[in-house]
């Protein structure tokens, strides 16, 4: 059933683990007894609760959420996050600084000047076409702003920040989508983090929000009602109907990182697969690494070979060897491997021994 199974380097919706699938798979026709789908399920039983509150008892656990932080389960995707950061946060001085380096950060920096004409770009790395993330030093930080944005994993661009920049009292708000529980990360040093599920929670359709509790509250006037974290807050994600199904392989997700051992665990694992690619890029005649060595996503690899004949002609023969999706974003060009928590180490090992042949059959 699980044969012909191909590699998927997709930026996302990317990999599930199989054996979080192959529980759907099992649980799909009659879920613990209960004769039906989880899909099929009304989100108010009881069935369904005990699913919805797992969830977040796991997200809390595996990544030690603080009390005075809630944990909601939303929909649009972390891109509608980029308007509902503004309607809820934007509510003192209506000042916000934007730290811009890469394609969602400079969407969520545009949408948020839909509400505000005080919207700052405190610092961006386009020069270099987003090859690095900024230094503390060469961010301009107001100490008035209301917030602080970043986004913790430049999807597109392979690069990550490696150290949580320092906001003061301004509360830091980070777009996770595409780091999210690959490793630990102190909660605490945040005010919000947002993150879209399909690359390492769930399919797509869920949205994940942690938010420290005295951040709610104001919104600016005309948010709708749905975009109110208030309001999703006292309805425990239940104001209308949440992506049920989503959230339950969600749940399954979460206890797979906690079998693996928890987020120390799935970290040690991400470095190690994604070693095995820039020691190869580093090493390579043929194959060159994008972004800055320091700042070095584990999660999505960029690299090219500086000929974009040959480019597509790896992508090509690489996806007729069975690796999927490693063409790079159009703004970057050249090939990107997303290595998400379910990429599995085979996967890697046998990408790095392809691109080895590719090399000396091409250089
Ligand atoms: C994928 C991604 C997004 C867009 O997510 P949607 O859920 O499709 O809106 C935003 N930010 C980052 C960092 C991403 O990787």
């Amino acid at each position: 059933m699980f044969d012909h199974r191909i590699y998927n380097f997709s930026a996302g919706p990317s990999m599930l683990p199989q054996s979080v699938l192959e529980k759907c798979a099992a649980d799909m026709l009659n879920y613990n007894g209960s004769g039906m789908s989880v899909m099929e399920m009304s989100h108010r039983s009881k069935v369904y609760d005990e699913i919805i509150k797992q969830a977040e008892v796991l997200f809390r656990e595996v990544m030690q959420i603080p009390d005075n932080y809630k944990v909601l389960f939303l929909q649009g995707g972390a891109s509608t996050q980029f308007a509902m950061v503004p309607m809820n946060l934007l509510t003192k001085s209506g000042k916000a600084d934007y730290v811009v380096t890469g394609q969602f950060s400079k969407k969520a920096y545009q949408e948020a000047k839909k509400f505000s004409d005080k919207i700052h770009l405190a610092g961006t790395t386009e020069d270099c076409n987003f090859a690095r993330v900024p230094e503390q030093n060469e961010l301009d930080l107001d100490p008035e702003a209301d917030y602080v944005h970043i986004c913790l994993n430049n999807t597109i661009f392979g690069t990550k920040w490696h150290y949580i920049p320092d906001t003061g009292n301004v509360p830091l708000v980070a777009d996770l989508s595409s780091c999210i529980l690959s490793e630990p990360i102190d909660v605490t040093k945040f005010g919000l983090i947002y993150a879209g599920a399909q690359k390492n929670i769930a399919p797509a359709g869920l949205t994940v929000v942690i938010v420290r509790e005295d951040l709610v509250g104001k919104t600016l006037p005309g948010t709708p009602t749905m975009l109110d974290y208030a309001v999703q807050i006292k309805n425990e994600s239940m104001y209308n109907t949440p992506p049920t199904y989503p959230i339950y392989v969600c749940k399954l997700v979460l206890e797979w990182i906690k079998d693996l051992g928890g987020l120390e665990a799935m970290k040690a694992l991400n470095a190690k697969k994604c070693a095995i690619l820039y020691d190869l890029l580093d090493e390579s005649k043929l194959f060159n690494a994008v972004a800055a060595p320091a700042d070095r996503s584990m999660m999505n690899v960029t690299f090219r070979t500086g000929n974009e004949e040959l480019d597509a002609k790896f992508v090509k023969e690489s996806t007729a060897a069975g690796f999927s999706n490693l063409k790079g974003h159009r703004s970057v060009g050249g090939m990107r491997a997303s290595i998400y928590n379910a990429m599995p180490m085979e996967g890697v090992e046998k990408l790095a021994a392809f691109m080895k042949k590719f090399e000396e059959e091409n250089a």
